[in-house]
């Protein structure tokens, strides 16, 4: 479809009252049994200025199944085109947030994913990560060089809307202000597949479809730079159809474009049922732990771009735990994002390559597991003696923590006050028996 065809379709669509269809699965040629773009959704950025439950209050106001595919990162032949490849056979309309350095390598690519119809925004000039940190005028350099460099590629055809994501998702109040003073709508996201690691397409796929059906809804994270996803994005299509979710294409309002109408209430991921009467809206959604799906125990650690990110709202936090243990502490979810820094991460681009943002894995070494093990024992030795559950659920506790603290590729941060002290037999089996120790594995210093 065109985008003058596109407009007045969405023009339509408001004129009626109701959503707009651009490329619904009919309207999809050569391809009746396509998923297609249910609706298009025009949001006015100055309203709602962050969005996405990873890391703030409010999201998009989707309906139950509806899904906001974004591309970030690109562009990078050949994969990003055959991203554009997958989803044009299937009429789905996405958002690409470009990064300023990729603009001007590839400002092709840019075009491409305009003239597929796409909503462009931008994720900074050289994705750096200590937007954080930075100083705000470094901050905004790479804001308006990021939208300068796209603006470039897109030439004067225009197509690029007033949304920016965060290189890194590491937020800070004087970026986001500065974002908002201009118009500009900051994107989190609401689950992310991980794509940016090193993990299988199926690995992918999994997580894209385990996080959203813990939601049910929401803004999906994904890097158009990846031969994974590129792996991944056409069976999540084919399941996103077959378990009914319906595609939102997300649009700015603009003089000619108004507002797609919305009550406060649906910017909210979970909103309280309108069956409850309350007098006002929670100001921390409470969705966190309600909706997250049961993952194995414990948690595995949350990176994000070299970076490492704890999520309070982990979607691997574990719901279930052992038999006889007790829950962790539930802390208010938002907003929480802590960062640390990786001992060798770069803090800009090298060359572009489809490596760039891939993250090296490592599972827990083995000191790691001694140190936390003796970590554990060090805290139950003042403990109540005889509470095995107890001190289960504190070593759970730590080996999550201790997960989240571990830098890919490096070792584990120390941590000040805690002495290694051998674990009783005792205690040894019932950390085995809980799954936190390779039964192999028992003699641990
Ligand atoms: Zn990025």
């Amino acid at each position: 479809m065109n985008r003058a065809r596109q407009a007045a379709v969405l023009l339509l669509g408001m004129a009626s009252g109701i959503a707009a269809m651009p490329a619904s699965a009919a309207d999809c040629p050569g391809n009746p049994g396509a998923l297609g773009t249910s609706r298009t959704l025009v949001v006015d950025p100055r309203e709602h200025t962050r969005i996405g439950t990873m890391q703030y209050g409010e999201t998009l106001p989707l309906q139950d199944h509806e899904v906001v595919l974004t591309f970030d990162d690109g562009p990078l032949p050949p994969h990003s085109t055959q991203i554009l490849d997958i989803l044009a056979a299937q009429c789905v309309k996405a958002t690409f947030f470009i990064i300023g350095r990729m603009a001007r390598g590839f400002p092709e690519g840019v075009r491409k994913v305009r003239d597929a119809g796409h909503s462009i925004g931008t994720h900074s000039q050289n994705h750096p990560l200590s937007m954080n940190r930075m100083p705000i005028e470094r901050a905004r350099q790479e804001i308006d060089d990021g939208i300068a460099a796209t603006k470039a590629a897109l030439g004067d055809g225009g197509g690029l809307s007033p949304f920016f994501r965060i290189p890194g998702l590491l937020r800070a109040e004087a970026v986001e202000d500065y974002l908002a003073s201009q118009g500009i709508q900051t994107w989190s996201a609401d689950f992310p597949a991980d794509d940016w690691r090193h993990v299988s397409s199926a690995r992918v796929y999994d997580l894209a479809m385990k996080r959203l059906e813990a939601k049910g809804k929401g803004i999906l994270l994904l890097h158009d730079i990846q031969a994974r996803t590129v792996q991944a994005l056409p069976r999540i299509l084919h399941d996103l159809k077959a378990r009914g979710y319906r595609i939102v294409h997300v649009v700015s309002a603009t003089p000619e474009l108004s507002k797609t109408p919305t009550e406060p209430q649906q910017w909210q991921l979970h909103p309280i049922s309108e069956n409850v009467a309350t007098s006002h809206w929670p100001k921390i959604p409470s969705f966190v732990f309600a909706s997250t799906e049961t993952l194995p125990a414990p948690a595995a650690p949350d990176w994000y771009d070299g970076r490492l990110l704890s999520l309070p709202q982990s979607l691997e936090r574990p719901r279930r735990l052992a038999r006889g243990t007790v829950p962790l502490p539930q802390q208010a979810p938002w907003p929480r994002l802590m960062a640390f820094q990786a001992a060798n991460a770069v803090s800009t681009l090298p060359v572009p390559g489809e490596d760039i943002f891939e993250i090296q894995e490592k599972s827990a070494a083995p000191t790691q597991q001694a140190a936390i093990l003796s970590a554990h024992h060090a805290e139950s030795a003042r403990a109540p003696v005889g509470n095995e559950a107890d001190a289960i659920a504190k070593l759970i506790a730590i080996q999550a923590s201790a997960s989240r603290r571990m830098i890919p590729g490096s070792h584990r941060i120390a941590e000040p006050g805690l002495k290694r002290v051998p674990l009783t037999a005792r205690q040894r089996l019932s950390a085995s028996r809980a799954g936190l120790m390779p039964r192999e594995r028992s003699s641990v210093r």
